[in-house]
């Protein structure tokens, strides 16, 4: 397994360097950006064969190809991308990071993954830089999408004269026998039941890699967009998130008539002291798998790369 960076360095000259590494193995390619950088060399014009490539450099999920050309009174070797990039960042990194995001699969199972399709794998801080750069739009995407949702479930109700409910279902990163109470970070969402789509979300977390690599070596952390916004048990997360999920849904000018939970849930309890005594708390664990039933998918149209 061999990891590589996204920066680009400088190609020496054209003649020594000669690697067999891309016979191995299995790429990400766009045919199409392929085929155009080897429709011509760069110095003399003639076309270009896959077969004269003499080295590889590999940026996380893209590569350059060395490509000699065949032109005797030429041999310049042409730097041919497998993809396209934006500035000087490989579009399939960032799609990597989305795709991370999407899936929840972590640096080393999504490496995992590759290789056994016998793709080179990533490095953290090639992943980490991508994230950091994907992130800001998923959230955008996210609460946009969530508002949307929103203003639909409520022209739903409206039509139906009928009241809002919503149903809170929360989830632990560690997987294990039911609750996870250790868990370092909890998510949540708020469903409405008559559109099935995701009204509203909430994340806390326990731990921050920047935070916690500092604390290790006893410094203060640099300036970074921190994870961390949980100090109390893992077993308080849920509640807090659902306060937060009806506090911002009622931000918005909504009334929460309803709240359906898991019938073994806590948070439904805690509710009404910190928002509301109006609010109804139905505990019902079929009436929660009903709603929660339908998929939520992110939109295409909004995604960038
Ligand atoms: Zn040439
Ligand atoms: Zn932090």
């Amino acid at each position: 397994m061999f990891v590589v960076e996204e920066e680009e360095v400088s190609y020496e000259g054209n003649q020594t360097r000669s690697s067999e590494d891309w016979r191995e193995g299995r790429r990400i390619v766009e045919l199409d950006v392929l085929a155009t950088g080897l429709r011509a060399c760069l110095k003399c014009g003639l076309p270009l064969q896959l077969g004269h490539t003499i080295d590889i450099q590999t940026y996380g999920l893209g590569c350059l190809l060395k490509v000699q050309c065949f032109n005797t009174s030429c041999m310049h070797v042409n730097s041919v991308p497998t993809g396209k990039r934006h500035d000087r960042v490989w579009d399939v990194n960032s799609k990597l990071a989305t795709a991370l995001v999407h899936s929840g699969l972590g640096e080393r199972q999504a490496n995992s993954f590759l290789s056994e399709l016998n793709i080179p794998a990533f490095s953290y801080k090639l992943v980490s830089a991508r994230l950091r750069e994907v992130g800001n739009v998923v959230e955008e995407v996210a609460k946009e999408s969530t508002n949307e949702a929103l203003e639909k479930e409520l022209a739903a109700v409206e039509q139906k004269k009928g009241k809002l409910v919503v149903a809170v279902d929360a989830g632990w990163q560690k997987r294990g026998s039911g609750r996870a109470y250790d868990s370092k970070s909890g998510h949540c969402s708020m469903v409405g039941p008559e559109n099935g789509k995701i009204l509203n979300y909430s994340v806390r977390s326990k731990d921050c890699s920047v935070c916690s690599r500092a604390e290790s070596r006893n410094e203060s952390p640099r300036e970074h967009a921190c994870y961390r916004n949980w100090e109390g048990s893992s077993k308080g997360m849920e509640a807090d998130m659902v306060i937060e999920m009806v506090k911002d849904v009622q931000s918005k000018g909504c009334r929460v008539d309803a709240l359906v939970g898991d019938e073994d849930s806590t948070t439904i309890g805690r509710v009404p002291a910190n928002i509301s005594n109006s609010i109804e708390k139905i505990s019902d664990r079929n009436h929660l798998k009903k709603i929660l039933g339908t998929v939520f998918t992110l939109s295409k149209k909004n995604i960038l790369f």
